[in-house]
């Protein structure tokens, strides 16, 4: 074992402090990564508060990993000493279920092991997360990082970048059609530029008018104030698929009625509380109202194989690892362009 430093919520009211804990020693198959850059996902935010409900504390976040491997076991024959590495929301699962067996690990029937408040197999206590300087994983929930992508910019796929690319491939989005991303933030950032290199005509839902612009630059043909009730009504049932990446309790039926015959609308977003769907929301016209989690480690790489081939990185706003509760601040506000980035050379040396 190893001595490593992290950021962890003690309580679901603390605020996030130095943290020392031990890391296992690469076994035969393990990767070690010393941690550059960490993305600040809202799950993060709704894991450290307890929003969901089932965190144990003390709790270190971080899923949107990349670093550089600092060492391998003997049978690792992914990855070498010096190469660039990522980690994104899980670290293992069953491997052997159904679901693992079809690449879809986030749905193992087993239950996958996140990276941070998930089952550790080895310590029998819980995962800690990106919010430290480095990180242990099985070589097989390892992804090998673009050489030609900002990494800023890059540690953002390993979640948002994934749980957008995931359903718009699922939905089989193609050129020509009209997609909605609802709520521009990590999420919906990634999920207009994906959508928009898919070659669809995308619009965004937005409760702020100040994010007009950028979501042009970031490949919206325009945007859709989700209060103005008048203007979502004016694109009823023209929308192909509608991606929700709202953190918070909202209305979806605009969105549901703003969907063509069988048109689905993804719900990402992952608010506390129950949404509510009317009935005749999704009776009128077939509609579906869909979810889905992430991605799987194959289709996570594919998705890092398309941004490269891309160009497609996140927008990032970098802050020190001391800054991390005024960047929940502002994630809670609406207030993030687009992704809040950790800069793991300004983590303490010492809890
Ligand atoms: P984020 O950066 O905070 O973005 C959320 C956006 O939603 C905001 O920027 C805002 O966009 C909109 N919004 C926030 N509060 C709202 C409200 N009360 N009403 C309407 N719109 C509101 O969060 P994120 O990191 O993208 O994560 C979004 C959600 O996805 C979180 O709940 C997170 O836990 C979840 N998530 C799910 C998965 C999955 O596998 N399904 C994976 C990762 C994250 P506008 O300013 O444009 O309105
Ligand atoms: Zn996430
Ligand atoms: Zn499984």
């Amino acid at each position: 074992m190893f001595s490593c430093v992290g950021y962890a919520a003690e309580s679901a009211t603390a605020p996030l402090a130095p943290f020392s804990f031990d890391r296992r020693d690469p076994g035969p198959k393990d990767v070690q990564i010393d941690i550059i850059y960490c993305g600040v996902c809202h799950s993060d935010l709704h894991q450290a508060r307890n929003e969901w409900h089932n965190t144990v504390f003390p709790c270190v976040p971080g899923h949107e990993i990349v670093g550089r491997v600092k060492a391998v076991g003997t049978e690792v024959s992914k990855f070498k000493v010096g190469d660039l590495a990522g980690v994104g929301c899980m670290v293992d699962s069953c491997r052997s279920c159904e679901n693992c067996r079809d690449g879809l690990e986030q749905y193992c029937n087993n239950g996958f092991v996140g990276t941070y408040n998930g089952p550790d197999k080895t310590s029998g206590g819980m995962t800690f997360g990106g919010y430290s300087k480095a990180i242990v994983v099985d070589q097989d929930f390892v992804l090998r990082i673009p050489e030609n992508l900002d990494l800023k910019g890059v540690a953002p796929l390993l979640c948002a970048g994934i749980t957008t690319y995931s359903p718009l491939r699922h939905w089989k989005v193609t050129k020509g059609q009209k997609v909605g991303v609802v709520g521009l933030g990590g999420l919906g950032h990634m999920a207009v530029k994906i959508a928009h290199a898919m070659g669809a005509e995308v619009y965004l839902f937005t409760t702020s008018p100040g994010k007009a612009e950028d979501a042009k630059r970031l490949g919206a043909k325009d945007i859709i104030l989700s209060k103005d009730a008048e203007a979502v009504a004016k694109h009823a049932e023209s929308f192909d698929f509608i991606i929700d990446t709202v953190s918070a309790d909202h209305d979806v039926n605009g969105y549901l009625n703003a969907l063509k015959r069988d048109g689905t609308l993804c719900q990402v977003g992952a608010p506390t509380d129950p949404l509510k769907v009317a009935a005749f929301s999704v009776i009128w016209k077939r509609r579906q109202f869909a979810g889905s989690l992430i991605g799987g480690i194959a289709e996570t790489q594919e998705m890092l194989d398309f941004c490269a081939a891309h160009n497609i990185t996140s927008d990032v706003e970098m802050i020190k690892m001391a800054d991390i509760e005024t960047a929940y601040e502002r994630m809670v506000k609406s207030d993030v362009k687009y992704r809040f980035v950790i800069d793991m050379e300004t983590m303490p040396t010492a809890a």
